[in-house]
């Protein structure tokens, strides 16, 4: 950790600030003051820290807050701290090649689709507050610069444990390692061998989290070690997106040329960051010990994926088997049939059992394929209620998900200084499992002019 000076940006005006998490917090409202200091203009005690990590499968040994700074903490209503950073606060030493600023769509971005996380129930990074300022900040294009007040228990990444283990700091890898027991797994604290205790957890948590990102159709779109958190949280929020068509093959980040980090490939990769983590804790607990963590992650991971997606069908209360051949079988009609991830389920949602072609049926290009399926759950589910059918579906089928172009006409209104989509999203996508029918013209299918839009790690 270093201390650093920020570099507010200039004129800042406020975004959009996040009600509910202000309430968490006990926040009353933000004043002029407020908006001072999260465009970083009077924080006097930031620190920015050092971390590595593996990007795209190569290892970078020197990494770090290149552009964020922590300034503080908050108490939620729990007693629990929960650290508070600026993204887009300036240089730092660890900026590298960056100008240690993020530009207004990537902060929009990260704001909206962060809370969306949450709403959907997944762990992650939060976003208190955004603000914006006339600067300019040069990407591919002359663009304008943000700020996003972000929060978590802990934004400790597996790139900072590999930092400590790779430059041969055990002493102080065990001190980071003992201060992340005391404060985030204290349960672990009771166990035989503490540090293999937290590295099983670290497992179970990364296993379930992936499960949830691929039950949703969600990418992250750079999954580095550095950007891992110790807790299991989803974080940094750059190229990640939706699917829209079901295609496991899906790649969202414009930049990553092979496919790395391809909706299919995120179980395998979640596992691969793991193993690098635990390659640190080797100083202390057995290579077997560490394995057998590490070889409980297929069955968490899949056994969690396949418990979400049977609630996404509203088959929970069937047999395992007849969960699992119902679930194959409807991606697999959803990637013959060019069906729509999202609105695939939802249309499944509003179907009833005995109708003989609901009107999900027409949106599948494999009708034959259609039909078989639907007999097949239909039947499945004949004795149980349709109550709760629906419930379990609702609860678990998004309304309205961020999906690329809706963030792309909340970034152009916000461009042109037009804040109300952002606001009127926001909400909505905190609670993503209700209707909004004023806000039913971004429950859509991707329009045409969006075909073209591409994110990479540009931001
Ligand atoms: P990411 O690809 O977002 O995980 O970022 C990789 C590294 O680059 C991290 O250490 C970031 O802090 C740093 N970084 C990304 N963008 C900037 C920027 N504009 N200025 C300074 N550092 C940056
Ligand atoms: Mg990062
Ligand atoms: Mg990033």
């Amino acid at each position: 950790m270093v201390q650093v000076s920020l570099q507010g940006i200039s004129e800042p005006y406020l975004i959009s600030e996040n009600s509910q998490l202000r309430e968490t917090f006990q926040i009353h409202s933000l004043r002029e003051d407020d908006i001072s200091l999260l465009s970083g203009h009077r924080s006097a005690d930031a620190v920015a820290s050092v971390y590595a990590g593996h990007q795209f499968g190569g290892y970078t040994p020197r990494l770090g807050d290149g552009r964020a700074a922590l300034i503080g903490g908050l108490e939620d209503r729990d007693q629990r701290i929960w650290e508070v950073q600026l993204k887009g606060s300036g240089m730092t030493p660890f900026s590298r090649m960056g100008d240690g600023r993020a530009v207004l769509r990537s902060s929009v971005r990260e704001y909206l689709m962060s809370e969306n996380m949450a709403g959907l129930g997944i762990p992650t990074t939060r976003a208190l507050a955004i603000t914006g300022s006339d600067d300019v900040v040069i990407r591919e294009a002359r663009e304008t610069a943000a700020m996003v007040t972000r929060v978590a228990r802990s934004f400790l990444r597996f790139g900072h444990y590999q930092f400590f283990f790779h430059t041969n700091q055990h002493e102080e890898l065990k001190a980071l390692i003992d201060f992340t027991l005391e404060q985030y797994f204290p349960d672990c604290l009771n166990q035989a061998e503490p540090i293999a205790a937290l590295f099983t957890e670290v497992v179970q948590r990364t296993a379930r989290l992936i499960a949830a990102w691929q039950a949703q159709g969600w990418c992250h779109g750079v999954m580095n070690t550095d950007n891992f958190s110790i807790l299991g949280d989803t974080i940094d929020y750059g190229p990640f997106g939706f699917m829209d068509r079901f295609d496991p093959a899906f790649i969202c980040n414009h930049s990553d040329d092979y496919g790395r980090y391809a909706y299919d490939q995120q179980p395998k990769i979640g596992l691969w960051n793991l193993v690098q983590l635990g390659n640190c804790l080797t100083p202390w607990v057995a290579v077997e010990t560490l394995q057998r963590a590490v070889d409980g992650y297929n069955d968490c991971y899949q056994r969690s994926y396949m418990a979400l997606m049977a609630q996404k069908l509203g088959v929970a209360e069937l047999a395992e088997d007849q969960r699992e051949s119902l679930t194959i079988g409807w991606l697999e009609l959803l990637g013959r049939g060019q069906m729509d991830y999202h609105f695939s389920f939802t249309g499944l949602t509003q179907a009833e059992l005995h109708e003989r072609k609901p009107d999900v049926r027409n949106h599948t290009l494999d009708l034959a394929g259609f039909d078989a399926w639907w007999q097949q759950y239909s039947d499945a589910l004949k004795g149980t209620s349709a109550t709760s059918r629906r419930q379990q579906m609702h609860s678990h089928n998004p309304y309205l998900v961020l999906r690329n172009w809706v963030a792309q006409e909340a970034i152009e209104a916000a461009e042109k200084k037009d804040f109300t989509l952002i606001n009127a999203l926001l909400p909505a996508l905190q609670q993503p499992f209700q209707e909004y029918p004023e806000l039913a013209s971004y429950a859509q299918l991707p329009p045409d002019w969006s075909k073209s839009l591409a994110v990479s790690c540009s931001s």
